[in-house]
């Protein structure tokens, strides 16, 4: 399981589709940086999922 880097609020875009969050049904507010060695990766959750937002990026 990776932890996040970093933690970023989401900025929201005009004409940009509502992005949802990776672990529930609500819209993403934050996102979550991964480095994994040889890139970074963003995955983008929740206020409440951030907290606990880890990825087992092997099994994807
Ligand atoms: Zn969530």
């Amino acid at each position: 399981m990776q932890k996040p880097i970093e933690i970023r609020p989401l900025k929201p875009k005009r004409n940009m589709i509502r992005q949802y969050c990776e672990e529930c049904e609500e819209e993403a507010t934050k996102e979550a940086v991964f480095d994994l060695e040889n890139f970074v990766a963003v995955r983008r959750f929740c206020g409440r999922c951030v907290e606990t937002a880890k990825v087992d990026f092997a099994e994807a």
